[in-house]
């Protein structure tokens, strides 16, 4: 699919089967939706539906062994109605400009949604950091980003981590951009090390915010954490974060997976224990405390009473989602459910915490870490989760009453809040020349 193909989802595969992975689509037919129910006219959609700048590069790298390998980067930058345009910067070999695309302009809904004075913006490397060096991935990060410093800033455009980067990627970003800058230029980068202006709580906000609307949306239906059972697909920056607060807050964690498996225990992992495994093995498999499960997808079809997808995009689709048995689906990842899933969800009475809604707590602390680094004054923990919490229950709020009071989908309610805050920026700045 190309920028100017507005068409919907491509037709239904065979039942049971994965469908191709189409986020772009997944977005654009949430947009329409969302355009539909506010009574837009057309010429909205098609402004929404692009992206306002798009920038592909090639990231020459020189291997360790000497050979020249080139790879290929994006930053795509949705909208900027708003303020600068922000959003993570991924090393995923799937990284392709239609999947930045869609993760883009999720990223404009998120930061409208949860009130973050911030456009919507995605960056990727299509590489698998896991067959690189730290050395090498140095060079990649820093290549990239003097590719890409023409339209990044700390007015103009902001990453921060996503899949396969992390603190360590966004120092290194940092520093190209300062040191072709002449200065320290903090601001230009979130997710950074604390010793170099990051903010506290941010490593882990995103699961933090997951968890807040996971308990909002237990506690309207009338359940209590310690009534429910979790499982959580993904043990990275937000999965294994979402699992020990739920496990915290007495949730009983049944089942975790990786990208090598899954494990299940119906009574509740450790998962102090399971972390303190996957840091000496590198993954959920092999661990003492819990049964494999055949195959890692099995997870998502486990009689639990919330399912946490925080891997990837299009987990659930077409194929699956009448297998999905959770009560609710509070979404880490980016685009885990299809518009064909959502559907099928919707029919079945699955409550869906979307994305925008459910991991937006990584980008409110990325807003607070820049807000500090302009100020060069750091706040407590304390006060930076106390803040995040209080926006993630204002939004959750909004959202749950917007979609109780006109009967939309918690997807639905959101995506149409979100469209409207950036429509009307848009609307009253006018459309020059
Ligand atoms: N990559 C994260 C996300 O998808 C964080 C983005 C940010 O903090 O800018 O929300």
């Amino acid at each position: 699919m190309t920028s100017t193909d507005l068409r919907p989802a491509a037709p239904a595969p065979a039942p049971g089967t994965a469908p191709a992975a189409d986020p772009l689509a997944d977005a654009r037919a949430q947009l329409r939706e969302a355009i539909d129910i506010l009574g837009y006219d057309e010429s909205v959609y098609a402004m929404l539906a692009v992206p306002r700048r798009e920038v592909t590069v090639s990231v020459p790298l020189r291997r360790d062994d000497g050979r020249i390998e080139v790879l290929t980067g994006h930053r795509v930058q949705h909208n900027l109605s708003r303020g600068p345009a922000k959003g993570g910067l991924r090393f995923s070999p799937d990284v392709n400009l239609d999947e930045v695309r869609a993760l883009a302009m999720w990223m404009t809904w998120k930061c409208a949604l949860l009130d973050v004075p911030y456009g919507g913006a995605k960056g990727g490397v299509a590489v698998d950091p896991r067959g690189y060096s730290t050395a090498e991935l140095e060079r990649i990060t820093r290549r990239y980003t003097s590719e890409i410093s023409p339209v990044i800033g700390p007015e103009s455009d902001i990453p921060a981590p996503d899949i396969g980067t992390d603190e360590q990627t966004m120092a290194w970003l940092m520093d190209t951009y300062s040191v072709s800058h002449g200065r320290t230029v903090l601001g230009v980068v979130t997710g950074k090390p604390i010793a170099l202006g990051g903010s506290l709580g941010r490593a882990g906000a995103t699961s933090r915010g997951v968890v807040h609307t996971a308990v909002a949306a237990l506690r309207e239906h009338g359940l209590e954490p310690s009534q429910a059972t979790a499982a959580v697909q993904g043990f990275g920056k937000v999965g294994r974060g979402a699992a020990e607060f739920l496990h915290e807050l007495g949730v009983t964690v049944t089942a975790v997976s990786d990208q090598y498996g899954a494990v299940h225990a119906a009574a509740g992992l450790d998962i102090e224990a399971l972390g303190r495994h996957v840091d000496s093995t590198g993954t959920v498999v092999g661990f003492s405390g819990g049964e494999e499960l055949p195959a890692a997808d099995d997870l998502l079809y486990l009689d639990v009473t919330v399912l946490v997808p925080a891997a990837i995009e299009s987990v659930i689709h077409e194929g699956n989602a009448h297998d999905v048995r959770a009560r609710f689906v509070v979404e880490g990842a980016n685009g885990p459910t299809t518009a064909a899933a959502d559907a099928i969800l919707a029919r079945r009475g699955t409550v869906v915490v979307p994305d925008i809604l459910a991991n937006a707590g990584g980008v409110v602390v990325s807003y607070f870490e820049w807000v500090q680094a302009n100020q060069a004054y750091w706040w407590s923990v304390q006060e930076v989760e106390e803040r995040l919490a209080e926006r993630m229950r204002l939004a959750w709020e909004r959202v749950s009453s917007h979609a109780r009071r006109h009967d939309l989908t918690l997807r639905a309610a959101a995506t149409s809040l979100a469209v409207k805050t950036v429509a009307e920026a848009h609307r009253s700045r006018g459309l020059y020349p």
